[in-house]
């Protein structure tokens, strides 16, 4: 029996990445996941059954994010298999890396639609589906406090945005027991950074030097913290912002 046996949680953009890391770090726990996703339903379906041969349950959810009506859809799918939540995990994300003087106002609507407005209508229409006594985390990013870096002006915009949410939300759902953090990942090794990582002879090794640990992050690293933080033994922390940058920041 794990630590989560009886929970169930929600995990958006766990078909890849992050959020495959979390579904399967709280499936092991003993949490029935429901994993999200927007276009890759392969690859859901691979994270699904990956919770499933580690002994878990899971189910997946498919709803692209950031277009009118998304949280709304999400929440109808997710109540055709659970009958609520007690955990929801906010990691869909997009990355932008456009300078200012280049960013039109497309690209930056469609940053914001899916890092800050989406899980804040996810809260919004999921509240009532939480139980009391659950947990939120909403995955952030280091880019919301390092030296400032104006390449990635708009996807840092978007972290802060989301803090100052995890934040506020914190004191709204906290008489119900519920614990809202932030989670801020360093740089990852996933699809989001591959081009960082892989895209030039040495981008790795510029990437591994940012951290004090002398690495890039690995999925599970991240899971690992988000584990603790929705598991009993995280119910005093709220309102947080976990650094899981590896010592980027310092
Ligand atoms: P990936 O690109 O590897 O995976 C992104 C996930 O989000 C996929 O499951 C994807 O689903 C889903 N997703 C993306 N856009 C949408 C959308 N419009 N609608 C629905 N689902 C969507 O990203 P990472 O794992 O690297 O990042 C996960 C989170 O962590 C993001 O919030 C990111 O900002 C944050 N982060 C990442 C860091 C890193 O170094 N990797 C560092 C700091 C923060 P599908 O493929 O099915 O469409």
């Amino acid at each position: 029996m794990g630590v989560l046996t009886g929970r169930t949680a929600l995990v958006t953009g766990a078909s890849r990445g992050i959020g495959r890391g979390i579904a399967e770090r709280l499936g092991r726990d003993g949490a029935r996941v429901a994993v999200h996703y927007g276009r890759n339903e392969t690859a859901a379906k691979e994270t699904v059954a990956a919770i499933e041969r580690a002994g878990g349950s899971a189910f997946a959810v498919g709803v692209e994010l950031g277009v009118p009506g998304d949280a709304e859809a999400m929440w109808e799918e997710f109540d055709q298999h659970a009958d609520g939540l007690d955990i929801l995990v906010n990691n869909a994300g997009i990355g932008n890396t456009r300078p200012i003087g280049q960013l039109d106002e497309g690209e930056f609507d469609k940053v914001f639609a899916v890092n800050v407005k989406a899980p804040f209508f996810i809260l919004k229409h999921g509240m009532t589906r939480l139980r009391d006594g659950g947990r939120v985390v909403n995955i952030s990013s280091g880019l919301a406090r390092t030296a400032a870096m104006p390449d990635n002006v708009a996807y840092a915009m978007t972290k802060g945005a989301l803090d100052v949410f995890s934040r506020d939300l914190s004191k709204v759902l906290g008489s119900r027991g519920i614990t809202v953090n932030s989670v801020a990942p360093g740089i990852i090794d996933t699809d989001n950074t591959a081009a960082l990582l892989r895209g030039s002879p040495d981008g790795w090794a510029k990437a591994a030097a940012l951290s004090a640990l002398g690495g890039v992050g690995e999925p599970a690293e991240v899971a690992d913290v988000v584990a603790f933080l929705v598991s009993e033994a995280g119910r005093w922390v709220t309102g947080s912002w976990v650094d899981v940058t590896g010592g980027s920041l310092t």
